[in-house]
């Protein structure tokens, strides 16, 4: 422990002088220390693990040569282990360290870096800002604050990362092991998420074990680019935690960073979870979903004309894709390929189809849809702009393309079939108003012919990237995909609601910062795959070096609806038990030729029949069951949770919190509906599984399964099923 020589008193919080030039900043019983062997944290909470300074950096900022062209290779790294002690001011809760020049060793450039770490509460807080009067030079990101040397152990207080609905590393890689989860960083390994994308849905993670843990999360209201890291160094055993802010600082400006709040936090996971909700409540709010949206189970991805000009739903057959829908209990049908291109082909035109049926037949279709109960979302991707073929790229879109800094664009392929060209797409700038007038007007265009909502395909899937694109409305170069994506989303989400307050805008993906524009994800991530009993199991296990965790984002935003995803026209048993007991929304998708014969006649395709087909659908799951057994067990399990419609749909996720369950490989999640507790459990074994369930301050009520209405609600469960029991409060204890 460092020699605190001498204190300065404000309020709860203190500033100790070190001896060696250090401080120290307290919140509640935590101290951090910052001197120049970088950051130790002293938690106050036992099960948080502690973090001593190793000499490396605590922070590091990135910058290169501002040249026109730019110039690769000549990247420069500052760090605080390069600098003179900086100048410091004490403030009422911390301390606010100044670096008036910065130097790598050699060079002293025109930077100056204020960095504040305050205490508050239980939570320390770095922010800062770096101003930039180095002419030539541009500064492209930050990274800080880096907590170094934290000694545990992931076995007994595993990573949780933000990837998808949520990860967690459970072990380090060993020697030999494939890298996956792991990424070498030097003689280090780097587990990292990039935030704001299908990648980093969140601009939180942390260190969880049982009792407590470590938080360490981005409170950046304006959800700027960000990589969060957890790093592993094999030679001494220890752990860091740090966050890089990427961004764009010309000379002459000046960013301000985002804030950093490093927080120990006792009890499960959950208090994290909590924390960071509570933040996100303070800047931002969650949409107003209208009523009908929360009411579905689901949707019924068809693509009505593929990428090679095949047509398999023309307009006038809507109807038909109303029976398949009804006959499994989905509410939606999503409505891709619409178009005259078909899939993936001639965006961002979309022109009704003549040989579909044209204007009038697709309006007919739409109507008929919404006699049958059905809601109906139309297709727009939301980046892609097909280069060469499409009158907008040749008149427009090539000059709103998200460029490199070599002056070349972003480019994607999305090649369906073996036996076609493959035709390549540029991204839209969305700071181009020609890019948002496109979508919007896609939008309006949904709702006049009679659609519920808009799908902008893939603008819940892109990490940041940098723009040097000229004339798009951005300083150059900009991050694209980022701050203004969640604005380009609510601006047209707003626009029509006020057109049609039951118009709802999708997108593919998820992350949080579009969470008040969007009203249903389309899911596309980890947590949202096919996930079968066996691989429910492993995760149970926790013996891989890492596992999908759906449990976080759900905790964290158990409002947020999102479907599971399944490129395959059925799902098989255990991929129905996992989205019920997750709380997600079904789909099942009609992409290709086979899969209408499927839907329409139970014919069960072979491998073959998709020759030409690049990304074939999971033939093996279509051939272990039955397409009248898959269909029969899809709707049933729907209809049990239309039944219970208060808990899956209208309730809260809790995930494990408020009961005790106990019972070997069972999965058990809860679900709040006012003075109800629902916990619902899947037995993914093929076996009889008996068990026991205490929720303290709730009666049990009753239990249903789909298909059986009541039934004994402590009899062990039978292979395969799920199980709802309804709890009704008793007592005023608190709610979890
Ligand atoms: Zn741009």
């Amino acid at each position: 422990m460092k020699r605190i020589v001498g204190m300065l008193s404000a309020g709860m919080c203190a500033l100790g002088l070190l001896a060696d030039g250090g401080f120290s900043v307290t919140a509640g019983k935590s101290t951090l220390l910052v001197d120049t062997n970088g950051l130790s944290l002293t938690p106050s909470v036992a099960a948080c693990p502690a973090s001593r300074a190793t000499g490396e950096p605590f922070w590091a900022l990135l910058l290169e040569p501002h040249a026109v062209p730019a110039v690769h290779g000549q990247g420069v790294v500052i760090t605080d282990a390069q600098q003179g002690a900086p100048r410091w001011e004490k403030l009422p809760d911390g301390v606010r360290l100044v670096y008036d020049t910065l130097t790598d060793g050699g060079r002293v450039f025109k930077i100056g870096l204020m960095l504040e770490i305050r205490g508050a509460g239980d939570a320390f807080t770095m922010s800062g800002s770096v101003t930039n009067s180095a002419h030539g030079w541009l500064l492209t990101g930050f990274t800080g604050p880096v907590l170094n040397g934290i000694a545990t152990d992931l076995s007994r207080t595993p990573a949780l990362l933000p990837e998808g609905f949520g990860k967690r590393i459970n072990r380090v890689p060993a020697p030999d092991e494939k890298q996956r989860e792991w990424q070498r960083l030097g003689n280090n390994y780097e587990a990292s998420v990039v935030y704001p994308g299908v990648r980093g849905t969140m601009q939180w993670f942390a260190l969880a074990g049982r009792e407590g843990g470590l938080y360490v999360g981005s409170h950046d209201p304006l959800h700027r680019a960000k990589q969060l890291s957890l790093r592993y160094d094999p030679s001494s055993k220890r752990f860091g935690m740090a966050v890089r802010h990427d961004f764009f600082c010309r000379s002459g400006e000046s960013v301000a960073l985002a804030p950093v709040v490093i927080q120990p936090y006792a009890g499960s996971w959950h208090a994290a979870a909590r924390l960071y909700r509570t933040w996100f409540d303070s800047v931002r709010k969650l949409r107003d979903v209208p009523a009908w949206t929360r009411d579905t189970s689901g949707w019924l991805l068809c693509i009505l004309k593929q990428q090679n000009g095949e047509i398999m739903w023309p307009y006038t057959s809507l109807d038909k894709l109303c029976d398949v829908a009804d006959a499994r209990g989905l509410d939606i049908l999503g409505l891709f390929g619409w178009a005259h291109g078909g899939h993936d082909h001639l965006y961002p035109d979309y022109i009704p189809c003549p040989e579909m049926g044209g204007v009038e037949a697709l309006k007919k279709g739409l109507k008929e849809a919404k006699r049958r109960g059905k809601r109906t979302i139309i297709y727009a991707n939301g980046q892609l702009q097909e280069r060469e073929a499409t009158e907008f790229w040749r008149t427009v879109g090539k000059d709103i393309a998200i460029t490199r800094r070599d002056g070349t664009t972003y480019q994607h392929t999305y090649h369906k079939y073996r036996n076609i060209p493959v035709y390549r797409f540029d991204l839209g700038c969305l700071y181009a108003q020609a890019w948002y007038d496109r979508m919007l007007a896609l939008a309006i265009q949904a709702n006049e012919l009679g659609a519920d909502g808009i799908l902008y395909d893939q603008l819940g899937m892109m990490a940041p990237m940098a723009c040097y694109g000229e004339g798009h409305g951005h300083p150059v170069p900009s991050m694209a995909h980022e701050v203004e994506r969640p604005v380009f989303l609510k601006r047209i989400a707003d626009h029509m609601r006020q057109i049609n307050p039951d118009f709802i805008v999708m997108t593919e993906g998820l992350h949080d910062c579009a969470l008040d524009a969007i009203s249903m994800f389309h899911g596309c991530t980890l947590g949202t795959y096919r996930t079968s009993a066996s691989e429910m199991l492993v995760r149970l296990r926790a013996s891989r070096v890492a596992d999908p965790f759906p449990e976080l984002f759900r905790t964290v935003f158990p409002e947020v609806m999102s479907t599971i995803r399944v490129p395959t026209p059925m799902m098989d048993r255990d991929m129905v038990n996992y989205t019920c007991v997750y709380g997600m929304r079904y789909e099942i998708e009609s992409r290709y030729g086979p899969d209408v014969t499927y839907l329409r006649e139970d014919r069960v395709p072979e491998s073959d029949d998709y020759v030409h087909v690049v990304n074939k659908p999971d033939v093996t799951m279509m051939q272990a069951t039955s397409p009248a057994e898959a269909t029969r067990y899809l709707k049933e399990a729907i209809d049990f949770q239309r039944e219970n419609a208060a808990f899956f749909w209208h309730g809260r996720f809790v995930d494990s919190q408020g009961f005790t369950l106990t019972g070997k490989d069972l999965v058990a999640k809860g679900f709040t509906a006012g003075d109800r507790f629902g916990v619902v459990i899947w037995n993914p074994l093929q076996n009889v599984t008996p068990f026991t369930l205490e929720v303290p301050g709730y009666a049990l009520e009753s239990a249903s399964e789909p298909g059986r209405e009541r039934v004994d609600p402590l009899a062990p469960m039978a292979a395969s099923t799920v199980r709802l029991l309804r709890w009704k409060i008793t007592s005023t204890s608190p709610k979890p």
